[in-house]
């Protein structure tokens, strides 16, 4: 159904403007923003924009929903010992993923978010369920998803560096083929970009995976036109391990085996070094900075301000909710945009409230390879976009609304979102999922969790302590 949204305040170059903002819909739901401008002839639904703040969608462009099962509850670890934490504590019901899924997708609408990469954890002997239970949680609450199941062909010892010693490792229970068969078939199934659901290759990293596995993501993403996503040089063992894999930069070892390019975003990029930076610019390679889990999980202070002055694309991410622990997409970017700021003195380098907002938003649509159809509020692009209430406590008094958006804390903000025009929140509450169920679910399929321990967290941390120098 067509809209107006009237006498809504926009971003102008370092001002803002009063506008009407009208969405063509057509019947088979493709959207289209057809006008921008003061005073417009009204057309179909009328919606009240005053007092509003009107933005692009921002996109949570690294996540593992199903971390959520596990969020507040692994202990002040490195990435290395808690994953072996949350491996062991993984999920096993493909209900548990759909539930995470439509959780996830939830706070990410209620905190600004219109995009999900889901770097989907996927239970072993269930893929294909996990996928289409992740996927009916992203179908329901309308939001636009990146699936990308997290794939890997060694085992998770193998993430640990070595030191020089050798260390005997059982093989993964995938194979390299299995794996990119497994692929294939959920590209067929599942790939529907035009429906806002994308399939993307995803391996875990170069710390878990093979280069065969690397280049056979990339022939996929090449045949089908699929994102690239993994994670790479979150935290110092991986930097070490990476030398001893490759004995070269890492960067430019994926550069070879071909993952990287305009449709590739790397999560974290800790730990790259300054001749590293100019393989993400030659590749027009897009970097998630996850701040959050970066803290959370001490792996170090991505150098983001150096990635921006080279011309890197830098967007936002929550990460899974186990190493952030919430999907505060606003918090995320509150905290990776003044994060950096202590790293640098000239505070002309720092980030603006409005870069982090462009970040955030046309940022992320260009690491997905979307930027000509989300990510702005331009004519001709698709609605993507979030109504915020700047009567919001959180909001007031009148002050610069973007400014106070990225540097406070907003909380009950978001009044309306719409997806593909689509509207998916309003007042404040997701218009496709009934929120008091999904508490239910969430309560009952959970328990009080105390005096967890993990067996494998405590085999890891003896390899861990030692290679380290702990
Ligand atoms: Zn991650």
């Amino acid at each position: 159904m067509n809209f107006t949204i009237q006498n809504v305040l926009i971003l102008d170059g370092p001002g803002y403007q009063t506008v009407d903002v009208q969405v063509a819909v057509s019947d088979e739901g493709a959207s289209s923003i057809v006008a921008i401008a003061p005073n417009l002839e009204p057309m179909g639904r009328l919606i009240d924009g005053r007092h509003k703040l009107l933005l692009p969608g921002f996109v949570n462009a690294h996540t593992h929903s199903s971390e959520m099962w596990q969020r507040g509850i692994i202990p002040p670890y490195p990435l290395e010992l808690w994953i072996a934490e949350l491996y062991e504590f993984t999920p096993l019901k493909p209900h548990q993923i759909y539930l995470s899924a439509l959780g996830t997708a939830v706070e990410t609408l209620l905190s600004g978010g219109t995009t999900v990469v889901d770097h989907l954890v996927i239970i072993p002997g269930l893929e294909k369920e996990s996928v289409k239970a992740a996927i009916q949680g992203y179908r329901e609450a309308g939001i636009r998803a990146f699936v990308g199941p997290l794939i890997q062909d060694e085992a998770l010892g193998a993430s640990l560096p070595t030191g020089g010693t050798s260390v005997d490792l059982a093989p993964h229970y995938h194979g390299t083929p299995e794996l990119l068969q497994l692929m294939e078939e959920l590209v067929q199934d599942y790939h529907r970009p035009e429906e806002g659901i994308h399939i993307m290759t995803a391996p875990t990293g170069p710390q878990l995976c093979s280069d065969a596995l690397f280049e056979g993501c990339a022939d996929l993403s090449d045949r089908y036109q699929l994102c690239r996503h993994t994670h790479l040089l979150e935290t110092r063992a991986q930097n070490m391990l990476a030398h001893e894999k490759y004995g070269c930069s890492v960067v430019k070892h994926l550069q070879d085996v071909g993952f990287l390019g305009d449709r590739t975003s790397l999560a974290h990029c800790v730990w790259l070094e300054d001749e590293d930076i100019q393989h993400l610019v030659d590749t027009r390679s897009t970097v998630v900075h996850n701040p959050l889990s970066n803290l959370r999980l001490g792996s170090g202070i991505a150098p983001v301000l150096k990635y921006r002055q080279a011309g890197v694309n830098v967007t936002f991410g929550c990460d899974g909710s186990a190493s952030n622990d919430s999907q505060d997409l606003l918090e995320a970017i509150k905290i990776g945009t003044i994060l950096h700021n202590p790293t640098d003195l000239d505070y002309r380098h720092w980030i603006t409230p409005r870069e982090a907002i462009a970040m955030a938003s046309l940022g992320g649509a260009t690491g997905l390879a979307l930027q000509d159809q989300i990510g702005s509020l331009e004519v001709g692009k698709q609605a993507d976009f979030v109504l915020y209430d700047l009567t919001s406590l959180s909001l007031l008094p009148r002050t610069d609304p973007a400014g106070l958006l990225i540097l406070g804390r907003p909380t009950q903000a978001v009044d309306s979102v719409w997806v593909n025009g689509r509207q998916v929140v309003a007042d404040g509450q997701p218009t496709q999922v009934n929120v008091k169920t999904l508490r239910q679910d969430l309560f009952d399929h959970s328990e009080w969790a105390t005096n967890r321990t993990s067996t494998m967290a405590s085999e890891f941390e003896i390899r861990y302590r030692a290679v380290m120098g702990l």
